[in-house]
């Protein structure tokens, strides 16, 4: 399982940090850094609805 992120499309939001925060961290301007961008098995689900909650869906998970 991967995340990818289009940068393109990131507004700095923030759910993805709320919904997991072990994977996603805005910084003070707001820029999106992922932590980890092969999250393990046991962590899909928490995974998938952070990808969920992005409001503009620049967040997505690959295999
Ligand atoms: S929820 Fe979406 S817009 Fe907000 S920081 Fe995460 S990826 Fe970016």
């Amino acid at each position: 399982m991967r995340i990818d992120v289009d940068r393109d499309k990131c507004e700095g939001l923030g759910m993805c940090e709320a919904m997991a925060h072990e994977y996603f961290e805005l910084d003070d301007d707001d820029t999106m850094t992922v932590l980890d961008d092969s999250p393990p098995e046991v962590d899909r689900s928490k995974v998938h609805a952070a990808v969920e909650a992005c409001p503009v869906m620049a967040l997505s998970l690959a295999g």
